[in-house]
């Protein structure tokens, strides 16, 4: 599971003076921006700390990170590696001109497409609409030559243009890459590639058929597999060596073998080992064992590779491949040890039925890490927090690792720096100033709390299944994890454990969430658009929630001011009773399975849009420079070697442009064939 960044982080964003220097620390975070997106860098302080053998350990998982681009892009859509290398081949071979309103816009297009690992908006999944014309795209194509394209059969040029030109051109085409609109064949209207020619319920049974009744250590099936018929039969071609998606897989393999020897101990090269193992076999078993071992590893240099997380498949059971390699922050950490070794202290005094809560937390193990770099489904998008691995009997027998990326928090809030959205959408001075004073403390500690207790708490009662909350699971988790935070930071045990310095602190962090669920998130819903991706959806269920239910006490209100409208919080006591009532209700329609309260939740305040307060959001919001959404480019990594070719070094540098990157990327790290069927 994967804490997602909000719509800002919050602490420094208010000093009002725009010329007030972006950072303070010398550093440019800002790369470029286009369409809807900022581009950043993120620093990786300590690594020079780290030990050579430390040092080595990184760069090879790093390498086996930056193997598996391509097989997101495949994953995300069977035409992507086909569009991004054509239109890259243009990009870097076109002689015309180059300076024109069409090129400058295939320029944009194709950029969408770095950031989004495909021709679908990485949030919204909706398909990217191209301003440049199909009649100038054919021509641009046709003049370069055919070596420079990927070609299906030699010099076909019109077979290429005839696949990929309604897949670009014509909105109805694959229009949508994840469809959760209830009430369709999920699959059939998702433009993702991990189905083929199957119906959903010709999935579902596919799937359901595999389940072993009482089994207590199920695999997670179908989770590195695309699912094809062929010939009538259902068939899964199993993401392994050998298998689909082998020639990234060896790439892999083969410097996970070099990390497996370097690692910092046996453990983790047992951990390393096994991935590798499970690369070979794809036997699912393997994962999960690789899973236990990997969640009962604490080294300082850690890091997560394979099919994760389930987001990108409309019934959530096909993992999408992603990597994030990363060493633990150890000062920083201690915030988070205390919360662990708290852990049963706080699942004991949770405000839920204790019928549902967990009579010993097992294992909760939370760092704050540096990540060393994003890769796959983390890049160039790239969550803040994560806590896996997410098959829940082994986080109910194992327990899980959590972690807050303390890096890339910081580099979107000094990135933030002055940027007019506080003076814009906040209430009143005191607010702005809680949240100048405390904001980026209680957003990580909201992140910490939310990964690290938030998602390990509570149980299943016996007997209820774990999909029995079906396509509204990723949202009801995500705001169970979420409630659990927020009734916490408000807690005495906060300034008890020294976590914050007073009772006020927690106020920014409500004020802030209510502000965004009601209103400042909706910046990123396109107009007539309803709330589809789950964190947001939890957000804004949670707010629109407690504005109802604490209307009589005027505990929540959206007010008026010189024709603007404002998040206004009267009364946080109450607001954290509601709090607390609001998690009894979500946890107890996971411990028990209560699709249709799930459902009712959901719907009746997770999805809506109030079409008017958007409207005014999106006016609001589009007078200030900022960009809805942020991604980052990676550091480059460079192993400085001897005379016989040992590595003596290895050097970080931030100096890498966001094309240049993928370029780079896209020359010595896709080894896919264009056309995998
Ligand atoms: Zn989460």
């Amino acid at each position: 599971m994967k804490k997602l960044i909000g719509i800002m982080m919050t602490a420094t964003l208010l000093s009002a003076c725009a010329d007030t220097p972006k950072t303070t620390d010398n550093f440019d975070y800002t790369v470029e921006q286009f369409a809807d997106l900022e581009i950043l860098r993120y620093r990786v302080p300590g690594f020079e700390n780290l030990s050579l053998q430390q040092k080595k350990l990184v760069y090879y998982l790093t390498e086996a990170a930056l193997q598996g681009r391509d097989i997101l892009f495949d994953q995300n859509g069977k035409w992507n590696l086909a569009i991004r290398r054509t239109l890259e081949a243009i990009y870097t071979e076109y002689e015309g001109d180059r300076d024109n309103a069409e090129f400058k816009a295939l320029e944009k297009y194709l950029k969408q497409v770095w950031f989004a690992n495909g021709i679908h908006h990485h949030y919204s999944t909706d398909k990217f609409t191209p301003e440049f014309s199909q009649a100038y795209f054919e021509s641009a194509v046709r003049s370069l030559p055919a070596a420079a394209l990927p070609l299906k059969e030699e010099g076909n040029v019109d077979e290429l243009l005839g696949d990929i030109c309604p897949v670009i051109f014509n909105p109805d085409t694959l229009c949508k890459r994840v469809n959760q609109e209830a009430g369709t064949d999920l699959i059939a209207t998702s433009a993702c590639n991990y189905y083929d020619g199957v119906t959903q319920a010709e999935a579902e049974a596919f799937y359901d058929a595999m389940k072993v009744p009482g089994d207590t250590m199920p695999i997670s099936y179908g989770l590195n597999s695309r699912l094809v018929k062929r010939d009538g039969r259902l068939i899964e071609q199993v993401y392994r060596l050998g298998g689909r998606y082998s020639e990234a897989i060896e790439k892999i393999i083969y410097w996970l073998d070099k990390a497996a020897e370097v690692a910092e101990n046996d453990h983790q090269r047992e951990v390393i080992s096994t991935l590798s193992d499970y690369y070979r076999s794809g036997d699912l078993k393997t994962f999960d064992q690789y899973a236990v071992e990997w969640v009962t590893d604490h080294s300082q240099v850690d890091f997560v590779n394979g099919f994760t997380e389930v987001y990108g498949d409309p019934i959530g059971l096909k993992g999408s491949w992603e990597s994030i390699v990363n060493f633990k922050d150890i000062e920083a950490s201690h915030r988070t040890e205390i919360i662990s070794a708290n852990a049963q202290w706080f699942e004991n005094n949770s405000p839920i039925d204790t019928a549902f809560k967990k009579e010993e937390v097992k294992g909760v193990s939370a760092k704050v890490i540096t990540a060393a770099i994003l890769a796959g489904d983390c890049y160039p998008s790239t969550p803040i927090g994560i806590n896996l691995p997410n098959a829940d009997w082994i986080r109910h027998i194992h327990g899980s690792k959590s972690v807050t990326i303390e890096n890339i928090t910081s580099a979107y809030d000094k990135a933030a720096q002055g940027n007019g959205f506080g003076e814009e959408f906040i209430w009143s001075d005191k607010e702005r100033k809680l949240i100048n004073e405390y904001g980026f403390l209680v957003d990580n500690l909201h992140t910490d709390l939310h990964e690290c207790l938030g998602h390990g708490s509570g149980k299943l009662l016996p007997g209820t299944s774990p999909d029995a909350l079906r396509s509204y699971s990723s949202a009801l988790e995500e705001t169970r994890a979420d409630l659990f935070a927020l009734y916490y930071l408000a807690d005495d045990k906060m300034v008890e454990l020294g976590l914050l310095p007073n009772k006020e602190a927690y106020k920014a962090e409500y004020y802030r969430y209510m502000m965004n669920g009601l209103m400042t998130q909706l910046m990123r819903i396109v107009p007539g658009k309803d709330i589809e991706e789950s964190h947001m959806r939890n957000r804004q269920l949670i707010a629109r929630w407690i504005l109802e239910k604490g209307a009589d006490d005027k505990v929540l209100e959206i007010k008026t001011r010189d024709g603007k409208r404002y998040v206004v919080v009267n009364d946080y006591d109450k607001m954290r009773t509601l709090i607390g009532e609001l998690l009894a209700e979500v946890q107890r329609i996971k411990s028990t399975g209560d699709y249709e309260a799930g459902k009712a939740l959901v719907e009746n305040y997770g999805v809506k849009v109030d079409r008017d307060l958007h409207a005014e959001v999106l006016e609001r919001y589009g007078k200030l420079n900022i960009k809805p959404y942020k991604g980052f480019v990676n550091p480059v990594y460079t192993a400085v070697t001897d005379a016989n070719g040992e590595i003596t070094d290895v050097t970080v540098a931030y100096d890498e442009g966001y094309a240049e990157q993928m370029l780079r990327y896209s020359t010595d790290y896709s080894h896919l064939p264009t056309y995998n069927d």
